[in-house]
């Protein structure tokens, strides 16, 4: 019973094709609670499609996705669409590579954290106010900027302030695509630790999409490695990375030693 409640994500064999062209085909996982998967692949191996289906944001063309809700897992896709539209921004948060793609640009760095809790029925204006201030905090954002437009905002300010967006609604999962992509390396560096501070802490289950075998490294649990759709390998991070067995694996790893 105690596995069962901990349970957050299942995915069993999703596809989703796109006329002709499968994205991602027979991909299967199962997170729990505190558990961050990495998942990484080159560009095109369908990594961005699968968070899409996970997220509600593309219905898979075969396959389930059941996620917890109050000890029960749920058919995502099953779900009457009233009811997913109501039940995704309580359960699961989506941190796009680009920040300007999950805040608002022209609301205030107190509003982008504040929206989604009001979003699922947080009312208090000094609840929502105090978790604002509490959030710019814990991602390093001067309180006395909480007014400001994020427009204003450096690259690694925007990010740190989407993840404080994502994370203060507490969802069961958080999914990550390239979530320091677009950021100079010695940015990335202080991001990834504090994505890996703030997930451990909350014990939030996650998943990380990257092509970057570092951010794998740093962040993930588990790893699984996607090829033309496909998973093609997977298991525990250091063991697919000391020791990987499929040949494209081989070559990820030692491409990023060589570089
Ligand atoms: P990744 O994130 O690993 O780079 P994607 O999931 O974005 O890969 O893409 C996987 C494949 O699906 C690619 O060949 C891509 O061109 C194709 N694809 C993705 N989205 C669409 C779409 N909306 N319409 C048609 N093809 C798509
Ligand atoms: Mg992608």
């Amino acid at each position: 019973m105690k596995q069962r409640s901990t349970q957050v994500l299942k995915v069993d064999s999703v596809r989703k094709d796109y006329g002709a062209m499968t994205a991602c085909c027979d991909v299967s996982l199962s997170l729990r609670r505190g558990e961050v998967l990495g998942v990484v692949g080159e560009s095109g191996s369908g990594k961005s499609t699968l968070l899409k289906c996970l997220a509600g944001a593309e219905r898979p063309s075969s396959g389930t996705i059941h996620i917890s809700s109050e000890g029960e897992m749920v058919d995502l896709w099953a779900m009457d669409e009233a009811l997913r539209e109501q039940f995704l921004p309580s359960a699961i948060s989506l941190i796009h590579q680009n920040p300007r793609d999950g805040i608002r640009l022209n609301v205030s760095a107190g509003g982008n954290i504040a929206e989604p809790l009001l979003v699922n029925g947080e009312r208090y204006y000094g609840t929502l106010r105090d978790t604002s201030l509490e959030w710019l905090e814990r991602v390093n954002i001067d309180a006395d900027r909480i007014e400001d437009l994020p427009r204003t905002f450096s690259g690694g300010m925007q990010q740190r302030l989407q993840i404080a967006r994502g994370l203060a609604t507490h969802p069961r999962l958080v999914l990550m695509d390239e979530p320091t992509g677009g950021l100079d390396v010695s940015v990335q560096a202080k991001l990834l630790d504090l994505i890996r501070k703030l997930v451990r802490e909350m014990g939030i289950a996650a998943i990380v999409v990257t092509h970057d075998i570092g951010v794998a490294r740093l962040l993930a649990d588990r790893l699984m490695v996607m090829q033309r759709g496909r998973v093609i390998e997977e298991g525990l991070t250091d063991q697919v990375l000391d020791d990987p067995h499929h040949p494209y694996t081989q070559l990820l790893v030692s491409s990023v030693l060589q570089a």
